[in-house]
């Protein structure tokens, strides 16, 4: 039917440290959709040492942009595989380059990205966050040591595996990664003017209830109520 609910289609946008991957855990849970985040993959070909990887070490520890190219096909190849028409993608695209070359593979298959979410967070917490965090390198689960700690010091709450600090999280690295992301917010905000919402808070906490109004608001789609694939 005309009026039949659109599945998720969602992009997060924030600065680093704004949250993105604790908001992707409760999107995730709450709505169904699949979480892709480019940081999460980039790491994992990081990890294990394959020639995306390999290719995109360096940049990743200097807090520097992977080239669009590496991006565009990594990206492309997940979204083919992913199997599920509710997804959510987490630090991609991240120049106008990738979001044309996405809205491109997007408009093919007439699946246009329909919310893009803008985590406004002061900066001034950010900083103590990113000193705080550590990650499971193989699931993209975040941790904070402050406020939502592993349940064992230095171990995954699911797999028991131990948790790493990232190498990029230094204060160092931080500050250019923030820049990064200064320099190419706002052309990805204008690009996205039509389907982009701004939600706004110091806490995850306070944030996430803005998210699930908007998703219910715009797209129509109540927590655990999925659309199926059309
Ligand atoms: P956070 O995870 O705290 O929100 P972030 O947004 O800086 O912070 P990630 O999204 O995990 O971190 O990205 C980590 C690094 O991976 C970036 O600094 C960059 O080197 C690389 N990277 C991730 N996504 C992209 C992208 N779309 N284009 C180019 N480089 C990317
Ligand atoms: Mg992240």
């Amino acid at each position: 039917p005309s009026n039949a609910i659109q599945p998720l289609r969602l992009l997060l946008i924030g600065c680093p440290g704004s949250g993105k991957g604790t908001q992707s855990s409760r999107l995730e849970k709450n709505f169904g959709v699949s979480h892709l985040s480019s940081g999460d993959l980039l790491r994992r070909n990081i990890t294990d040492q394959t020639p995306l990887g390999q290719q995109a070490r360096q940049y990743v520890a200097d807090g520097k942009l992977v080239p669009d190219n590496l991006l565009i096909s990594l990206i492309d190849t997940e979204l083919l595989q992913v199997g599920n028409p509710n997804w959510l993608l987490d630090g991609f695209p991240r120049t106008i380059k990738q979001a044309q070359a996405l809205d491109n593979s997007l408009n093919k298959i007439m699946q246009p990205l329909n919310l893009v979410i803008n985590l406004q967070v002061p900066e001034d917490v950010i900083l103590q966050r990113i000193m705080d965090r550590w990650i499971h390198i193989p699931s993209g689960r975040v941790y904070n040591l402050s406020y939502n700690p592993p349940l064992v010091a230095g171990l995954d709450d699911i797999t028991g595996e131990p948790l790493s600090k990232r190498p990029d999280d230094t204060p160092e690295v931080f500050k250019v990664r923030l820049e990064q992301h200064h320099a190419m917010a706002s052309p990805l905000l204008d690009h996205y003017r039509n389907v982009v919402v701004n939600v706004r808070g110091n806490t995850s906490d306070e944030i996430y209830p803005q998210i699930e109004s908007e998703i219910v608001n715009k797209l129509g789609v109540l927590p655990g109520n999925l659309p199926e694939a059309l």
